[in-house]
C-alpha cells in the first residue's frame, strides 16, 4: 500500500466515525422518543472520543508526514495534495487545545444550554449569566491556545470561517452598513405589502411538502441520496454524498417558514450532493477540528448554498412567475384572489423586526452585524457580562429603530452562545455575500443560465455550482474557492448590487 493509501484509509475511519455521529444527531433531532437523551448522550460522546483518539493520535501525524513525501511534486491544487495539507493544519489546531479544555467544553455545553432554555422560558438573563461567563472565558482560553496575531476572535474564526479575521469583519460590516440602510430607509417609507392571504389562511402541511418537493425536485436535489424529515429546529446533514438529509417543520397558520426553509435547506442539500465521487470518505469531506462529516468548504460557503437558493433564486420575480401556478394548484382556496406578483411582493416585505430567524433579506444583516459585534467584545474583555442585555438593547435600537421588550426576545435569543458556538454568527452574512459573487459569476460564465431561469429550468444553474463549488468539497480555502470561480476574494461588490437592483424596482426612488 502506497504512504498516500494507508493516509486515506486511515482517515477513512475516522470519517465513517463523523458520519455515524452525524446518524446519531439527525435521529436524536427527528424520530427518537424523550426517553433516550441521556443515554444517546453517551454514545455520541464515546463515538466522538474514539474519532478524536484516532486524529489526534501521533499515528496521524507519520501518516501525514509520509503521505506528504509521496505527493511533492504533485499538481499544487491536486485533490491529493490538498487533502494532505488539509489534515496537517487541522491536526495541528486540533493538537494546540488542550483535551482538558475540549472535555469541559462539552460538559458546559449541555449545562448551560439546558440553563439558556429555561432562563429563556423565565426571562431571566441573571440566571443564565454565570454560564455564559464560564463560556467566554472558555473560549479566551481556546483562541489562546490556538493563537492569534490581533483579536482573539480570529483564533476562532478558524473553526467556522478560515482566513476571515476580525478587523475584515468589521471592513465588510461597514461596506453593507453603508449600502443597506439607504434601502432599509426607503422600504421603511413605503406601506407594507398585502399579505393577509400569507397570514390569515390555512395552508395544510402536507401540501405544503408536496409543493416543497417538488421545487427541491426541479432545483436538482437527488431523493435517491436524500429525505425531507420534520424536526423542530431545521437542519441539513449527511453521511457521504450518496445520503443526504434535510429537515422541516411546518406552521399551517404561515406557510413561508418551510417553504422557503425547504429551499434553504435543500441548497445546503445541493453543495453535499455535489461533492465529487472521489473525495468520499477522505478529509475533503471530512471537518476533522470538529469532527464532523462535510463537505462545504467554510460554514460561510455553505450558507452562501442555501441563501443562493432560498434566496437568490427562491425570492426572485422570475421564479414566482413560473412557480406561483403550480403553488395555487396546491392551494387554490387560498389563493384565489392573489397573484404571482403578489405573492413576490408579499413574500420580500422588508421591515425591522426583533427576531433574526424571521427577517427579510435587507435586516437579516443588521441582526448579525450585532451580535458579532457583542461577541467580540465579549472576548475583548470591551463589554461586561452583565451590561450584554443594556447594549443588546441599544444596538437593536441604533441599527433597527426597534426595542425588544425583555431579554427573551434580546440576549437571550439564540441557542449559539450557550453551544459554545462563538465566531459563527459571522457565517450568515459571509453566506448572503458569497451567495451574490457565486451567482453573479454563473450568470456571467454561462449565458445559458438565465434564459433557463426564466423557463423554471436550473439544471444549468446546478452545474455551474456544482463544478466551481460543490465538487471541490475542503480542497480550498473560502477564498482561494471565489477567487478561482469567481476572479475575485470575498467582497460585498455584487451582494450591495443584488440587493440594491432588487429593491430599487420594489421601493423605487421618489
Ligand atoms: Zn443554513
Amino acid at each position: 500500500m502506497s504512504a498516500y493509501d494507508e493516509f486515506t484509509a486511515h482517515i477513512a475511519k475516522i470519517n465513517d466515525l463523523c458520519c455515524v455521529l452525524n446518524l446519531l444527531t439527525w435521529d436524536s433531532r427527528t424520530q427518537m422518543p424523550e426517553g433516550g437523551t441521556e443515554t444517546r448522550g453517551h454514545q455520541i460522546s464515546t463515538v466522538a472520543g474514539v474519532a478524536q483518539e484516532m486524529f489526534t493520535n501521533p499515528k496521524t501525524l507519520q501518516l501525514i508526514d509520509a503521505a506528504e513525501k509521496e505527493v511533492a511534486g504533485e499538481p499544487e491544487d491536486s485533490y491529493r495534495v490538498r487533502a494532505v495539507k488539509y489534515a496537517r493544519e487541522h491536526y495541528e489546531i486540533a493538537r494546540r487545545i488542550p483535551a482538558s479544555v475540549v472535555t469541559e467544553l462539552n460538559e458546559l455545553k449541555s449545562m448551560s444550554q439546558a440553563v439558556w432554555i429555561e432562563a429563556r422560558q423565565k426571562n431571566d438573563f441573571k440566571m443564565f449569566a454565570p454560564y455564559l461567563a464560564k463560556m467566554v472565558g472558555l473560549q479566551q482560553k481556546i483562541a489562546e491556545a490556538i493563537g492569534y496575531k490581533e483579536h482573539p476572535y480570529d483564533a476562532l474564526l478558524v473553526r467556522y470561517e478560515p482566513g476571515m479575521t476580525a478587523r475584515r469583519l468589521k471592513e465588510l460590516f461597514a461596506e453593507l452598513k453603508a449600502g443597506l440602510t439607504p434601502i432599509l430607509e426607503r422600504a421603511k417609507a413605503y406601506p407594507e405589502a398585502r399579505h393577509d392571504f400569507l397570514t390569515e389562511r390555512i395552508y395544510p402541511a402536507d401540501k405544503q411538502k408536496a409543493f416543497a418537493t417538488e421545487i427541491s425536485r426541479k432545483f436538482g436535489y437527488d431523493f435517491d441520496r436524500g429525505r425531507i424529515d420534520l424536526t423542530v429546529h431545521p437542519f441539513e446533514i449527511s453521511f457521504t454524498r450518496q445520503d443526504v438529509r434535510i429537515t422541516t417543520r411546518y406552521d399551517e397558520k404561515y406557510a413561508p417558514q418551510a417553504l422557503f426553509g425547504l429551499f434553504h435547506e435543500t441548497g445546503h442539500g445541493l453543495y453535499e450532493q455535489g461533492a465529487d465521487p472521489a473525495i468520499t470518505r477522505t478529509a475533503l469531506a471530512t471537518d476533522l477540528l470538529d469532527l464532523y462529516a462535510v463537505a462545504g468548504t467554510s460554514y460561510g460557503a455553505h450558507e452562501a448554498q442555501s441563501r443562493l437558493w432560498e434566496n437568490l433564486v427562491g425570492r426572485s420575480e422570475v421564479f414566482w412567475k413560473n412557480q406561483f401556478p403550480l403553488l395555487q394548484s396546491y392551494f387554490p382556496e387560498q389563493l384565489k384572489d392573489v397573484d404571482a406578483e403578489a405573492f413576490y411582493r408579499a413574500v420580500n416585505r422588508v421591515k425591522p423586526s426583533l427576531v433574526r430567524t424571521e427577517s427579510d433579506e435587507i435586516t437579516y444583516n443588521f441582526h448579525i452585524m450585532i451580535r458579532v459585534e457583542i461577541e467580540m467584545g465579549l472576548l475583548d474583555g470591551t463589554i461586561s457580562i452583565e451590561k450584554l442585555p443594556e447594549i443588546w438593547k441599544a444596538k437593536y435600537e441604533e441599527y433597527l429603530g426597534v426595542t425588544p421588550p425583555n431579554d427573551t426576545l434580546g440576549a437571550l435569543q439564540d441557542i449559539h452562545w450557550s453551544s459554545g458556538l462563538f465566531g459563527s454568527f459571522c457565517t450568515y452574512t459571509i453566506g448572503n455575500i458569497m451567495s451574490a459573487q457565486f451567482y453573479e459569476a454563473a450568470l456571467k460564465q454561462n449565458p445559458e443560465i438565465k434564459p433557463a431561469l426564466e423557463k423554471g429550468e436550473y439544471k444549468p444553474l446546478l452545474d455551474w455550482l456544482t463544478e466551481n463549488v460543490y465538487r471541490h468539497g475542503h480542497a480550498f480555502l473560502p477564498d482561494e474557492l471565489l477567487q478561482r470561480s469567481t476572479g475575485s476574494k470575498l467582497n460585498t461588490g455584487p451582494y450591495l448590487r443584488y440587493l440594491t437592483e432588487k429593491f430599487d424596482l420594489l421601493f423605487p426612488h421618489k
